[in-house]
């Protein structure tokens, strides 16, 4: 997770902070210089309406409605659904399925286990991971079907992107040009350069590895931090392989994939976690994105075209692999 909120500065003038949860998370939208709040208060209302369409939980949710239909035809959902859907398919193809919207089987099998601290059984592991693919997916317009009985899509790891997108999209046309989103460390910068940190996964949140400067583009991160449980020595995370039906076990603790697209980069994020650092970051660079990776042996790896604005907060106690 990325934290940006320790490094606003005070400008002397009027500035907008607005604090808000949404989309299982802590959001927040800064705005410097602006006494008006009507932008900031359209772009939540905005994230609102993207949980409300987007959400595995609630019954009145697009996605809810799709899973629950699996396996007995198509339901028409609206643009962003679909469309946020479509993006997501691609992405499962693209990275032949490291990234893969149809993980919802097994991120909900997981998600259990890791509230229970006990590994889900071998069979509850195939007979999810059986259920996975992006083949799965039919649509036809506005239409979606998913083949199989008790498949699910899951667009946990790329919806924040896409709301992030949305609030800048929002606050551009409502005449502002210079802003901090922050939801749920999907970092957004409107204008700038601003200076984020970004969060050191073995240390606690609001302790960064290092900082870097955005300019109209956003940083995210995917790691293995954010909701886990040990077990044997291993860490069983919420990242799934559903190749393998586990967790990704690739050598990394957190990728922070940085470029114009916040859809786009929550997508490569959570494809590079799963892809492991060399990969992952051949990944990057064909999306002309830039990553830091974390790896587990705490040696960090930036890529070429960040290694200029990105600073280590601390020159001691992290490795470093520049
Ligand atoms: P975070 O939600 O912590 O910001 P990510 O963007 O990496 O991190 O998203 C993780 C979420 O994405 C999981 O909680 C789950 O809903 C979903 N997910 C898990 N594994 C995958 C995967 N291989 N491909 C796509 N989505 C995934
Ligand atoms: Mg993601």
């Amino acid at each position: 997770m990325i934290s940006a909120e320790n490094f606003i500065q005070d400008t002397g003038k009027k500035n907008i902070y607005k604090l808000f949860s949404a989309l299982g998370t802590v959001n927040s939208i800064f705005i410097p210089g602006c006494a008006e709040t009507a932008a900031a208060d359209r772009a939540a209302a905005r994230i609102r309406q993207i949980q409300s369409l987007m959400s595995l939980f609630e019954p009145q949710s697009e996605v809810f409605k799709i899973n629950s239909r699996s396996g007995e035809g198509f339901i028409r959902v609206g643009n962003d659904t679909i469309g946020l859907i479509k993006k997501a398919k691609r992405f499962s193809q693209i990275t032949n399925g490291a990234f893969d919207i149809t993980v919802g089987p097994l991120s909900s099998l997981w998600r259990a286990a890791i509230k229970r601290e006990r590994l889900p059984c071998g069979d509850e592991i195939d007979a999810a991971a059986g259920l996975c693919g992006h083949n799965n997916i039919h649509i036809d317009g506005h239409f979606i079907a998913l083949g199989k009985k008790g498949s699910s899509v899951d667009l946990g790891g790329i919806a924040k992107g896409y709301a992030a997108d949305e609030v800048i999209r929002i606050l551009k046309t409502g005449g502002i040009r210079e802003a901090l989103v922050n939801l749920g460390g999907n970092v957004a910068a409107l204008g700038g350069p601003w200076t984020i940190g970004i969060q050191d996964p073995f240390r606690k949140t609001g302790h960064y590895l290092g900082t870097v400067e955005l300019f109209d583009e956003t940083a995210v991160t995917s790691g293995s931090n954010e909701r886990y449980f040990e077990k044997g020595g291993r860490r069983y995370h919420h990242i799934i392989d559903t190749r393998t039906g586990y967790p990704a076990n690739t050598g990394l603790a957190s990728v922070t994939a940085i470029g114009d697209c916040s859809a786009d980069m929550d997508a490569l994020s959570t494809a590079a976690f799963v892809l492991g650092a060399e990969e992952g970051s051949g990944l990057l660079k064909k999306y002309g994105a830039e990553g830091v990776f974390v790896l587990d042996d705490r040696s960090v790896y930036v890529t070429q075209g960040l290694r200029k604005r990105f600073r280590f907060a601390r020159r001691s106690g992290t490795k470093e692999r520049l």
